[in-house]
């Protein structure tokens, strides 16, 4: 069937225009008081989840990490960073309180795309092939002691429920992957199976998640480090936890008294979340339907997804590109938030990176100055949003540590370690982040900093699988 549809009116097209924006703007409204009720909920939620497994919709996972690095780590350890569409391995010499970091190489490859929806084995084949090959540009002063197994310290960026510090079973994919036959499996032991089928002798030491290494190598570098934030492809917060404070915790109670803990703060959600028709579409459409909601509204794998389910919207109720709806803006997550930063951060009168974006991507020609501005006020809104409900995330985990508030007897520092594209990349999600934060903080944002941890997970990985190695005397206890 032909579909007729009407030529709008240009004053008519601007106004229903104008109109989705305001709409937009009103439903993805973030004030104080909201953000308030966003901190309370996520600092409820993280008691819940440390009560009983499954008490949550906040895993709060417990990563058998109950000693951050020292200083002391020595010698020569490699990681293997997992978690988006690169995946990096490193070899790092550490060098103890002297020579910290004395050496430190790394390799990025991209996956390719289809090993994302494969098997267990292609992507474990993969990965450890291009680990093997890095392995093999060892030169002769990298110091392994002979005789000794490499070991490494294994970054893995999704859920998985931990058994031990090197043992762990993968919940759910997130951020776009989509692997059935791995979902259950010890990760551990797939690495080690395509480790051992490639011919490279290596024993994982440690498995970790993004924030757990981020808050290693934060930790590192500064002592007052007490947790740790990703705000990149995907999102979650990762945070020191006294060990009497986990209800579900059975173990032995560790000598330093703390356990770490990887909150999974994706998959929050309370009804306090300022969610739009097109977050809910969005969501409906994903490869995880109803799952890490507070992710969908905040991370870099979603934020151009939802600008470009407004835009569609605005092309088909209010022909805001003309009588035609662009085929390109029909495809999804065609507009990456990258894209979206770029265009956010235009400062050219005529907003020219913004025209050469719908150009290049959409393929959508001579847009006016008028468009073009709308479309940065869209940009505003959805990132903005994201970054002022990060930021009461944040305040939700000093809630949860009593660190929200200062207290005269003990002026503390707490650092918070900061890192993924998002926070790197998104000057403007970045800095409303820092400002929501500070002001949701009031005089306490004295003591509160963040500080960002450059590529932490890695060495923090390598510093972990250090602390466990298996040829560390045992000590007595
Ligand atoms: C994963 C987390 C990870 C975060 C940041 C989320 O999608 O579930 O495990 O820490 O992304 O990479
Ligand atoms: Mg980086």
């Amino acid at each position: 069937a032909v579909v007729v549809r009407h030529r709008m009116r240009s004053s008519g097209r601007w106004a229903k225009a104008a109109a989705i924006v305001k709409e937009l703007e009103e439903k993805c409204g973030t004030p104080i008081g909201k953000l308030r009720q966003v901190a309370d909920a996520m600092a409820v939620e993280m008691h819940a989840g440390l009560a009983s497994e499954g008490g949550s919709k906040l895993k709060m996972i417990i990563s058998f990490v109950d000693n951050l690095p020292t200083g002391d780590e020595k010698g020569l350890f490699y990681a293997l960073d997992l978690g988006g569409t690169n995946f990096r391995v490193l070899r790092v010499q550490l060098g103890g309180k002297d020579n910290r970091v004395a050496k430190q190489e790394f390799e990025e490859v991209s996956i390719p795309p289809h090993l994302m929806v494969g098997t267990s084995d292609a992507l474990f084949d993969f990965i450890a092939a291009a680990l093997k090959k890095f392995v093999d540009t060892e030169g002769e002063d990298s110091h392994l002691s002979p005789g000794r197994q490499r070991e490494l310290g294994f970054t893995f960026s999704f859920p998985v429920k931990q058994s031990s510090i090197a043992a762990g079973t993968l919940i759910k994919w997130t951020k776009g992957f989509s692997i059935e036959d791995a979902v259950g499996q010890d990760v551990v032991g797939e690495l080690t199976k395509a480790m051992e089928r490639v011919g490279l002798d290596m024993r994982v030491a440690a498995l970790v998640n993004d924030t757990i290494g981020t808050l290693a190598g934060g930790r590192y570098d500064n002592p007052d480090v007490i947790a740790a934030v990703i705000l990149g492809t995907g999102t979650n917060a990762a945070y020191v936890e006294r060990a009497h404070a986990i209800p579900k915790w059975h173990g032995l109670l560790p000598k330093s008294g703390d356990m770490v803990i990887n909150m999974e703060w994706g998959n929050f959600r309370s009804s306090h979340l300022p969610l739009t028709e097109y977050d809910q579409a969005m969501d409906v459409e994903s490869l995880n339907p109803g799952e890490q909601i507070f992710e969908k509204l905040i991370s870099g794998m979603y934020l151009g997804e939802i600008l470009r389910r407004v835009l569609c919207r605005m092309a088909e109720e209010a022909d805001f590109f003309g009588d035609t709806i662009p085929p390109k803006l029909k495809i999804p997550f065609i507009l990456r938030t990258p894209d979206m930063s770029a265009m956010h951060h235009d400062t050219s009168s005529d907003l020219r990176v913004v025209g050469s974006k719908l150009k290049d991507i959409l393929e959508i020609p001579n847009t006016s100055l008028k468009t073009r501005k709308l479309i940065v006020e869209l940009c505003d809104i959805i990132s903005i949003r994201g970054a002022r409900l990060s930021a009461a995330g944040i305040l939700g985990i000093l809630k949860k540590l009593g660190r929200d508030t200062v207290r005269e007897e003990e002026k503390q520092r707490s650092v918070i370690a900061l890192d993924g594209g998002l926070y790197e990349h998104y000057t403007k999600f970045r800095e409303a982040m820092e400002s929501t934060l500070k002001e949701l903080l009031g005089e306490a944002s004295d003591t509160i900093v963040i500080e960002h941890s450059n590529d932490g997970s890695g060495v923090g990985a390598a510093l972990l699988a250090a602390s466990h190695s298996q040829y560390l005397e045992v000590e007595d206890s």
